[in-house]
């Protein structure tokens, strides 16, 4: 039986205090910092669920989201890369619906039990933005999540699926539309959410065999915390015994990768012989019912939900939060020292700049960063191993603070890294309180959008204190 094996996500370290959009609202949203987007989420959701597996063994990888930084160019690639994934796998993107998660889950599944790969990774991510003053600004939330789906080491099977298309303009962004867009309320409501969710639900239980009283956990991405609460009472569920709280007071409706955060946190808790059942909506809806299996805490320590909601920062202005978004400019962003970015530059140095490899001495044991042909300890020439150095925990050796960059990172935090078990890297910090920052600190290392021009995303890794 396939189903999911291992699972994973990410939620970004900031948070907006809801007081700070609107006197008298309550709660908070996760926002993703400025050097964050669904590709850098995605990475570290993909990493989380990887822990203890081997990634050499990975098949293939699906990437759900409704915000890629490009129309034209597969981010599932980008994060395969930053993975440090096998070359020789099948990558998609899946966007453009609020079902891009379970719709990725649902090819991942059948190409398990196809027989077509072994394990694939599906991962989700998304920061939608509502335009400022609307619900939707309030509402929507930035994360990502990720699932290793495989037919051994099952941690939840996934037993029945019921999918419905439905063709209507609710909620949308046009291509060149930066916010999302909706039709009246009560219309998207009933004509939309309402009708199609009942619908597929009700379905996909008959043909389960199953009924409400049966699931221990109904997973349900609802579009606002009222919805959630109105949708789970007519499907039938006891929103205080059965129903996966919504997480819309702590972090938001994350788009295409809500249904997948909720359904890990609801794994966080389950228990074997749990059913649970997961439903989506965007344009149609998607639901299916897995059963938690014996192997279901077995998958060994990871951050999931529950570490990365629990660790966090408040932002309490609201122009820091428009400044990330790149929704208020206060100067000219100065062009970074390097120059110009280069295709070819970068396709050439892939290796140390999307997994981070360093080398490593097969004379002395020295690693190395970046990449050089002769080893400053022992001066060999060319005798390399590559070594990925993403993974490791570091400390740092020492840091400077420069105040000459742009204003939403200022000061720009250079941090001196020696990993463990050898290497030594110049990294720019964030996600850091400066006051915080001392020699001897662990640092782990986060993949980051280093700069956006010439029409390019720049990617790289760059060091943050540990979350946990
Ligand atoms: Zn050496």
């Amino acid at each position: 039986m396939a189903g999911i094996t291992s699972y994973g996500a990410y939620v970004p370290l900031w948070r907006l205090s809801r007081e700070a959009i609107m006197k008298g609202l309550r709660g908070e949203k996760s926002i993703r910092n400025f050097d964050e987007d669904s590709t850098t989420m995605a990475v570290a959701a993909a990493i989380d669920c990887l822990k203890g597996k081997d990634r050499a063994a990975i098949d293939g990888l699906f990437f759900a989201t409704t915000t890629a930084p490009y129309k034209e160019k597969q981010i599932a690639t980008t994060i395969a890369a930053a993975a440090d994934l096998r070359q020789d796998i099948i990558t998609a993107d899946f966007t453009n619906s609020l079902r891009a998660g379970t719709a990725a889950l649902r090819a991942a599944l059948d190409a398990v039990k196809a027989g077509s790969v072994k394990q694939m990774l599906v991962v989700g991510a998304d920061c939608r933005m509502g335009a400022p003053g609307t619900d939707f600004e309030q509402n929507c939330g930035d994360g990502a999540a990720a699932l290793l789906i495989g037919d051994s080491g099952v941690a939840a099977e996934i037993n029945a699926w019921h999918s419905v298309s439905s063709e209507i303009h609710d909620v949308w962004r046009r291509d060149d539309d930066e916010f999302i867009r909706a039709w009246e309320d009560r219309f998207s409501y009933s004509k939309g959410y309402l009708n199609t969710v009942t619908q597929t639900v009700t379905a996909m239980m008959e043909k389960a065999g199953i009924g409400p009283g049966d699931v221990a956990r109904a997973v349900i991405a609802a579009p606002t915390p009222r919805i959630h609460g109105e949708v789970s009472r007519k499907l039938g569920f006891d929103p205080k015994t059965q129903v996966q709280p919504h997480l819309f007071d702590i972090m938001g409706n994350t788009g295409a990768a809500y249904p997948l955060m909720l359904l890990v946190a609801a794994l966080e808790d389950a228990q074997p012989g749990d059913r649970l059942l997961l439903n989506s909506y965007g344009n149609g809806s998607d639901a299916l019912v897995l059963q938690a299996t014996g192997q279901i805490g077995e998958t060994g320590a990871r951050r999931g939900m529950k570490v990365h909601l629990e660790t966090k920062r408040i932002v309490d202005d609201y122009r820091i939060y428009l400044q990330w978004r790149g929704l208020l400019v206060f100067e000219a962003q100065p062009t970074p020292p390097g120059g110009l970015l280069s295709a070819s530059a970068l396709f050439r140095d892939r290796n140390q700049v999307y997994p981070l490899h360093g080398l490593k001495c097969k004379n002395c044991g020295g690693v190395h960063y970046p990449p050089q042909r002769v080893c400053p300890k022992c001066r060999s020439k060319d005798r390399f191993d590559e070594e990925r150095l993403s993974d490791k925990m570091g400390k740092i050796y020492t840091f400077s603070a420069d105040n000459l960059c742009s204003r939403r990172e200022a000061p720009r935090v250079t941090a001196i890294v020696d990993f463990e078990g050898g290497g030594r890297m110049a990294t720019i910090m964030t996600d850091r309180v400066l006051e915080e920052i001392e020699v001897g600190m662990p640092v782990e290392m986060s993949f980051r959008k280093l700069v956006s021009q010439d029409g390019m995303h720049n990617y790289g890794w760059k060091s943050v204190p540990l979350r946990s």
